[in-house]
C-alpha cells in the first residue's frame, strides 16, 4: 500500500509541478507580445505569480514532510497575539474568497487585549493555511469560516466549509501521507501531504486534529493546541503589524552581497524603487572590503550561500570591524534551525528567498529609520 501511494505521489508530483510550470512558461512568453492591453498583461502577471506560489508551496510541503520523517522538525515556542495571527491569515485569504465568490469570515474566542499566548507561530499558521487551502479548493458555493474557542486547557480551532464533503470511511486515511480521496481523473490539485503535515504539527504542539463531514454538505476540521496564556509579556513573533511607517534616510547606500546575477538584479530593482542606491559584492570577501567604505546609516543585504566566503563568515568579519552596521540575511534556507542560526550570527533580520518585495521594503524602512 505504501509503495502504491508513493508511486501515485510521484506521478502526482510530476503533474503538480508541470501544471504551474506550464502556466509560467506559457504566459511569460505571451507577455512579450507588443499589442497586449494593460489589463490582459496584468492578468498574465497574476497567473505567473499565482503559479509560482503554487510551486513554492509544493516545495515547502515536501521539505516539511522530510523534516518530520527524519525527526528534524522541532517546536519553537514564542509569545504571540493569536488574534493578530488570525487577522493576518484572514487578510491573506480575502482576495481568494472574493475571487471564488464565497462568504468568508473568522471568529476569535479571546478579547484582543488578553489574546497573547505561548505557541509555535509558524506551525500554527501552517496548519491553518493548509486547512484553509483545502477548504477553498473543495468548496464551489457557499462559505468558508475559521476561528477558535477556549475550552478547558486548550484552544480549539476550526476550519469549516460548505464544499464537497468527505465520506466517513476516509476520515482516518486522509491523514496518511500522499492519500487523496478523489479519483485521479477528477483532479483538484495537491500532493496529499497537507493533512499529514497538519497532524504531525498539531501532535508536536501537544494537541489533536479531527473532523466532521457530510458528503455534499461540507466539512469542518478541528484541532486543539494547549492554551498557555501569557498576559504579561509582549508578543515577539514575526507577524505583520500595522505599526506606522517612519520616514527613511534618503541617500542611504545598500550594499547587496549576492553572487547570482538575476537575484542581484531583483534586489537592486526593489532597493532602487525606494529611491536608495546600491553597491554590489559578488562574494563574502568583496562584501567585507566594500563594507569598510559604508557609513553607519547604510545597510547590507547579505546572501548566505556565496563562493569564496559565505554570508556567515563575511558578517562576522564585518561586525568585528563595524559593529553598528545593520545586516539583513537573504536566505534560501527556511528551516527554524537555520533562522535561529542566522539570528544568533550578528544579522539584524532575514528575508527568505524567493524575496517578497513588500516584506523587504518593510524591513528596509524599519532598519533605515532606526539607524538614523
Ligand atoms: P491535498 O489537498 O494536497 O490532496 P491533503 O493531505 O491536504 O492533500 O488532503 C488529503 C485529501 O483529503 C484531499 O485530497 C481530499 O480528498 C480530502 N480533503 C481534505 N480537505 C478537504 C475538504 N475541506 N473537503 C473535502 N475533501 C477534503
Amino acid at each position: 500500500e505504501s509503495d502504491r501511494l508513493k508511486t501515485a505521489f510521484l506521478h502526482n508530483i510530476s503533474h503538480e509541478i508541470r501544471t504551474p510550470m506550464n502556466a509560467i512558461v506559457g504566459f511569460t512568453s505571451l507577455m512579450n507580445s507588443p499589442d497586449l492591453s494593460e489589463e490582459t498583461r496584468k492578468q498574465y502577471i497574476d497567473i505567473v505569480y499565482q503559479s509560482s506560489s503554487q510551486l513554492l508551496s509544493i516545495i515547502t510541503d515536501i521539505v516539511d514532510i522530510s523534516n518530520i520523517e527524519s525527526g528534524h522538525s522541532r517546536i519553537n515556542i514564542s509569545n504571540i497575539s493569536i488574534n493578530k495571527v488570525l487577522k493576518n491569515i484572514f487578510k491573506q485569504y480575502t482576495y481568494r474568497a472574493s475571487y471564488a465568490n464565497l462568504n468568508f469570515k473568522y471568529s476569535t474566542g479571546l478579547e484582543d487585549n488578553i489574546s497573547v499566548i505561548a505557541c509555535d507561530e509558524t506551525k500554527l499558521m501552517q496548519v491553518l493555511s493548509n486547512l484553509l487551502d483545502n477548504a477553498f479548493k473543495f468548496t464551489k458555493y457557499g462559505s468558508v469560516e475559521f476561528g477558535y474557542s477556549v475550552v478547558p486547557c486548550f484552544l480549539e480551532f476550526y476550519v469549516k466549509d460548505s464544499g464537497i464533503g468527505i465520506p466517513i470511511e476516509f476520515f482516518d486515511r486522509i491523514f496518511d501521507r500522499f492519500y487523496q480521496v478523489e479519483d485521479p481523473s477528477v483532479r483538484h490539485g495537491g500532493t496529499g501531504l497537507g493533512l499529514s503535515i497538519c497532524k504531525a504539527y498539531v501532535e508536536q504542539m501537544g494537541g489533536k486534529i479531527w473532523l466532521e463531514s457530510k458528503p455534499g454538505e461540507g466539512t469542518t476540521f478541528y484541532f486543539s493546541v494547549p492554551y498557555i496564556p501569557n498576559p504579561d509579556e509582549l508578543p515577539r513573533g514575526t507577524t505583520e503589524d500595522e505599526s506606522e511607517v517612519k520616514p527613511i534616510t534618503s541617500g542611504s547606500i545598500i550594499l547587496v552581497a549576492e553572487d547570482d546575477d538575476i537575484n542581484y538584479l531583483l534586489l537592486k530593482e526593489i532597493v532602487e524603487s525606494m529611491g536608495l542606491s546600491t553597491m554590489r559584492a559578488r562574494n563574502g570577501v568583496e562584501a567585507v572590503d566594500k563594507a569598510i567604505q559604508l557609513r553607519e546609516t547604510d545597510l547590507i543585504l547579505m546572501d548566505i550561500k556565496m563562493p569564496i566566503m559565505d554570508g556567515f563568515e563575511a558578517t562576522a568579519k564585518i561586525k568585528s570591524l563595524r559593529p553598528v552596521i545593520k545586516i539583513i540575511a537573504i536566505t534560501a534556507y527556511t528551516q527554524d534551525s537555520d533562522k535561529e542560526k542566522i539570528m544568533l550570527s550578528g544579522f539584524s533580520d532575514y528575508v527568505s528567498k524567493p524575496v517578497d518585495r513588500n516584506k523587504l521594503v518593510k524591513l528596509l524602512m524599519k532598519y533605515l529609520a532606526t539607524t538614523k
